[in-house]
């Protein structure tokens, strides 16, 4: 009754292979990463476990920095932005890779996409002063690719377009709060241009931009004050990793936390001949005009403003008195092209050798503001890396006894548009078949943490039924300082929950999971488990020109290490889903992870006098210990190897359900399109859990927040059913079966 081992071993012959690999290595550096040899691994009997650690073995030994340079050069060349030539020369290059990499029926998918692209843009102050704003970066002698004409100027995608002449007010961050206060000093921003600056604690553009629109601006500019990102964080550009005066951070101001992808098909797929809602009705595209800037450019405005002083928490860190109001004036121009044009993703797979109709979904998106040195094509090129170890593997006998499949997602910087237009489009086969999606936006981008510490933060954001497997993988790995990924990580969280008592595995994995990154659609509309991945450091070019090679090199991962610890435990966590005899999923750790969110909103919005939690709390209760006794069954059986190969996959399937059972198909409350009652974003893009019922209770209104609370009920009763169900599968067939056999 031996489950994987004999079948994965039909196919792959390891003794022959290992000369061969060794020789193909020879003149090549020893890998970063060496196998570790230790015996168990989640959801693997012992026998399946030995063999994925010599498949493990051959992987770790093909990424290597010196490819994923190569990589990362050739993808930065040019600016690349979604629906231009380069970007979509990128999607043919990158089939020809995978081809050529072992990887089969790759595909080029099309979307026709409204899309929003500038083609003119001004900004001239008229009073008191004339000044007319550059929008555009300076070039530098040190870096060529800076000169390089292609690069766009200033501007902000799905503005609107327009042209007026208004005040200028000073609105701090454009959130709500700061509009208030603007408002209890008489000021009202009706008509007038606000200045907002991008934010620390972070709000994202469009969250301004809709703050903006509706106190009633007639536009927004939002610049990158050194505070935030330049001069006062260190070195800046080409001499450090910071924003030098002219960086501009791009993007878009899409209302995607409201519905993400194409505006205009809200909820299904942009394929040839589809339905087009006209853009007026389109709940996600903004009504506002805006535009970002450089320091360079808001400086004047700042300086020449004479009215009321602005409070000493609203001050960046400019040589100038920052004001609300006064004197200064502006003309605006926009005017956007916002044609339908073809946004391309480019999918590949491994068919699975025993259950081909299980996807593990690994992606990437393509797009960038400008070169993308960091957002994305560092993550492109650990998944370039990543797609030539696995596709090297399947050419080698190591096919995956699950499929591997593999997206470049296009558009993503605009509403995360590929990656939701296709999965909508294969919406009702990803339900069935799709075990997990991992995500790699930008995989490296600093070569030490924000706080200076010398390896920069790792973090794993993850449904918390995936946490388990992931710090389990994290110990199979180093980062280049020869630390042990999983101290590194330790490190990192211990600094985030500001603690320096050693942190619980249970807490390195972020489980609240927000929005801003491909994972979307999948987590959120979809209800499939989500893990994404990156190293995070000192960072002040995001979406500038300078985001670039030169930047990678220079600072941001000057040996491109830190691009194959990525590529490594993607490859991990992907190999692992693939070939596990039985699905690693942890429902104790869930449950457990639930009850926190429940908790903490309690203790937040003060939930419990006025709808009754208890209830719910011991549903949760009743669902961990639902986990824990199936936990305990499967690895009880996996390490006896007592599950027959189809018992095991019926068990798999099962699991697979339980994040499927969260969703709701009406979806949160004013945002159908969100379906997860665990899982939503607030428009900020910041983490939001328990989206209906957090939403309900910080508004107070408790007969909403009493529905989902019952919504909440029924979903985990459903799942503890689901759970206990598998367990008595399992003891049946168990039962039932002969022995195992003697050897
Ligand atoms: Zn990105």
């Amino acid at each position: 009754m031996i489950t994987g081992f004999k079948l994965r071993a039909a196919g792959f012959v390891l003794v022959a292979l290992l000369p061969l690999l060794a020789g193909t290595q020879a003149s090549k550096q020893p890998p970063l990463n060496p196998p570790d040899k230790s015996a168990s691994i989640l959801g693997f009997t012992p026998s399946g476990a030995a063999m994925e650690r010599r498949i493990e073995e051959e992987f770790l030994q093909i990424p290597s920095p010196e490819r994923a340079r190569e990589w990362h050069r050739y993808l930065t060349a040019e600016p690349h932005p979604a629906a231009s030539a380069r970007n979509n020369e990128l999607a043919d290059y990158i089939a020809d890779q995978w081809r050529q990499q072992g990887w089969e029926d790759v595909v080029l998918r099309k979307y026709e996409v409204l899309h929003s692209a500038p083609r003119e843009i001004s900004l001239e102050m008229v009073a008191p002063v004339q000044y007319k704003a550059t929008l555009r970066e300076e070039p530098y002698e040190a870096d060529p690719d800076t000169k390089n004409p292609r690069v766009s100027q200033a501007y902000l995608g799905y503005s609107t377009s327009g042209e007026v002449t208004a005040e200028v007010v000073y609105a701090h961050s454009g959130n709500p709060e700061d509009y208030d206060l603007l408002r209890r000093k008489g000021i009202s921003v009706k008509g007038k241009i606000v200045l907002v600056r991008y934010s620390n604690p972070y709000s994202y553009r469009g969250f301004k931009a809709l703050t903006a629109e509706r106190e009633g601006a007639a536009a927004m500019l939002v610049y990158s004050d050194p505070a935030e990102d330049g001069y006062t964080r260190g070195k800046v550009f080409p001499d450090g990793p910071w924003g030098p005066e002219s960086h501009i951070q791009r993007g878009a101001i899409t209302y995607d936390f409201i519905v993400p992808g194409d505006p205009t098909t809200p909820g299904w797929a942009s394929v040839a001949g589809a339905k087009h809602i006209p853009a007026a009705e389109a709940r996600s595209l903004p009504k506002i005009m805006a535009l970002s800037l450089s320091w360079h450019d808001a400086k004047p405005l700042l300086e020449n403003m004479n009215g009321l002083k602005a409070p000493k928490n609203w001050k960046g860190a400019l040589p100038v008195q920052y004001r609300l109001t006064g004197s200064v004036k502006v003309h605006l121009k926009i005017d956007m092209d916002t044609s339908i044009q073809p946004y391309t993703v480019v999918e590949a797979r491994i068919r699975g050798s025993e259950f081909p109709d299980d996807w593990v979904l690994l992606g990437n998106h393509r797009d960038a503001w400008a070169f993308g040195g960091v957002d994305p094509s560092s993550g492109t090129a650990s998944m370039l890396e990543l797609s030539r170890a696995l596709g090297e593997l399947a050419k080698n006998g190591m096919r995956p006894r699950r499929t591997l499949v593999i997206c470049s997602w296009d558009g993503e910087e605009y509403a995360l548009t590929g990656s939701t237009e296709w999965g909508e489009q294969f919406g009702d086969e990803l339900r069935k078949k799709l075990v997990a999606y991992i995500n790699v936006d930008s995989s490296a981008s600093g070569p030490a943490n924000r706080t200076g510490n010398a390896v920069p933060d790792f973090h794993a954001d993850a449904v918390a039924s995936l946490a388990p497997m992931i710090v389990e993988a994290s110990h199979s790995l180093k980062v280049p300082t020869g630390e042990a990924l999983y101290d590194v990580w330790r490190k990192t969280r211990a600094q985030e929950e500001k603690t320096k008592a050693p942190l619980v595995e249970t807490r390195l994995v972020n489980t609240r999971i927000g929005s801003g990154s491909d994972h979307t659609v999948f987590l959120n509309h979809l209800g499939r488990p989500t893990v994404g991945l990156e190293f995070d450091g000192q960072y002040g070019v995001y979406h500038s020109m300078y985001d670039d090679h030169f930047w990678m090199e220079r600072f941001g991962d000057p040996g491109f290490k830190y691009h194959i610890v990525i590529s490594d435990l993607w490859g991990l966590l992907a190999l692992r889903l693939a070939n596990a005899d039985v699905l690693p999923f942890d429902f104790a750790a869930y449950a457990a992870n639930i009850r926190d969110f429940v908790k903490d909103l309690d203790h937040k919005s003060k939930v419990q006098p006025n709808v009754d939690l208890r209830p719910l709390l011991s549903k949760i209760s009743e669902l961990e210990k639902a986990g824990q006794e199936l936990n305990a069954t499967i690895t009880g059986s996996l390490a006896a190897n007592k599950l027959g190969p189809e018992a095991a996959e019926t068990l798999s399937r099962q699991l697979m359900q339980v994040e499927s059972n969260w969703l709701i198909p009406e979806g949160i409350p004013g945002r159908p399109w969100f379906q997860h009652l665990l899982y939503a974003a607030r428009y900020t893009y910041a983490h939001l859990e328990l989206p209906g019922l957090t939403e309900a209770a910080e508004k107070g209104d408790w007969k909403t927040a009493q529905a989902q609370v019952g919504l909440l009920e029924v979903a985990i009763e459903k799942n503890t059913e689901l759970l206990r169900h598998a367990k008595a599968d399992i003891d049946t067939s168990i039962a039932s079966s002969a022995p195992p056999r003697q050897p």
